[in-house]
């Protein structure tokens, strides 16, 4: 039997709503599919934790999580704490600590869902959205000066290294070359910014040659988003940075439909630590308690958590009643345009797992 230690972080807001349904989701592939189990453990972190303790993990948290083997994660944020504390201490903890550098974020348009596009301009959105994920604008450089006083300065200094440059614009192009349109484009804004914007584009350059049998072309980030809304079949990959990947892929969702079905993943891909999977959606206190939270990012994140553990036939099975779902229509969330709950969304998947006829 295939046993995977699966540590749960629900954080705050709907995290905990959907993680939960997420797990009741994960536990069913499990017995319908059977050779693998998954032990999952969970972790009451987040921001009642920090109202508690002062902290939103404990001191020895990392230590705890890097005997997993992968950490499937709600949402850190909660209007009870400045947001830059909530995110610093637990989320990007996490990504920095743990070198999850490779922050893949797919858009698809699933069956049967809207895009707010026209005229089905959005029938063919499959793209992978690549976002450099421990450096560059969130690389936490920064400080401030004479606090309070009128002469304060704020700075945030964006850190672009060589190899962080180097390994995630390599494994965008690996990606790129591994996808059936093999295109990539890449995104940056060294028209404003001259220094590690430069570099950005000089290290790009110099890895392109290897990779001529690709479609490759250079988009400004303020002009990619036009791109997206205008011309969006003509994007296969796309790598970004920290911050200009962070708002496109937020556009892209919206664009597939809603933020509520956006998985990502944040990989370590020389396995050295766990891998972390989330949806992208944030705490959204707006619908928390409701039971009206769209799941679905969460089950695409499973998917996604699947696959990197190397379980592809549970993966592809939960794929596939994720699109049926949304291809019949008949149960999905208020986002969506349907009138569903959070559970009802859930059993509905749980009705197609087990109605699969697919079994390794
Ligand atoms: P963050 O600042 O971390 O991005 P946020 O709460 O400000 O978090 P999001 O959670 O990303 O913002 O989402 C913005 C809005 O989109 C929410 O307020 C909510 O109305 C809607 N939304 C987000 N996720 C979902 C979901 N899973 N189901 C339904 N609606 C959602």
């Amino acid at each position: 039997m295939r046993e995977y230690r699966i540590a749960a972080i629900p954080g705050d807001g709907i995290g905990s709503e959907v993680i939960d349904a997420g797990i009741r989701v994960l536990d069913s592939l499990v017995k319908h599919i059977g050779g693998f189990n998954l032990s999952i453990t969970h972790f009451p972190w987040g921001t009642d934790f920090y109202l508690e303790h002062g902290k939103m993990m404990p001191d020895d948290g990392l230590e705890q999580l890097k005997k997993f083997d992968a950490i499937y994660f709600g949402s850190a944020g909660d209007p009870r704490v400045p947001d830059h504390i909530s995110l610093w201490g637990l989320r990007l903890a996490i990504c920095q600590s743990f070198d999850q550098y490779a922050n893949v974020r797919p858009s698809i348009l699933l069956p049967g869902v809207q895009s707010p596009l026209r005229d089905g301009a959005a029938d063919s959105i499959d793209w992978v959205i690549i976002r450099e994920n421990t450096e560059g604008e969130y690389a936490g450089a920064g400080g401030r000066v004479h606090s309070g006083h009128a002469s304060e300065v704020g700075l945030d200094v964006s850190v672009f290294t060589r190899s962080g440059v180097e390994r995630i614009q390599r494994f965008a192009l690996d990606l790129a070359r591994s996808r059936p349109q093999k295109k990539l484009t890449f995104v940056t804004k060294s028209n404003a910014q001259r220094h590690g914007m430069v570099m950005w584009d000089d290290i790009f350059d110099q890895l392109c040659s290897k990779y001529s049998d690709l479609t490759i072309d250079k988009m400004l980030v303020d002009a990619m988003t036009t791109r997206m809304v205008l011309d969006p079949k003509s994007i296969d990959v796309v790598v970004a940075t920290n911050l200009h990947a962070d708002i496109l892929s937020d556009l892209a969702a919206a664009l597939s439909g809603s933020m509520g079905i956006a998985p990502t993943a944040n990989l370590n891909p020389e396995g050295e630590f766990p891998s972390m999977f989330e949806p992208i959606h944030g705490s959204a206190f707006d619908i928390m308690g409701k039971d009206i939270a769209n799941p679905i990012g969460a089950f695409w994140s499973a998917v996604m958590m699947l696959n990197h553990l190397g379980e592809a036939s549970a993966a592809q099975i939960l794929m596939n009643a994720i699109e049926k779902c949304t291809l019949d229509g008949t149960c999905l969330p208020q986002d969506l345009g349907g009138a569903a709950t959070t559970e009802q969304v859930t059993d509905f998947i749980l009705d197609m797992i087990r109605g699969s006829n697919d079994r390794v």
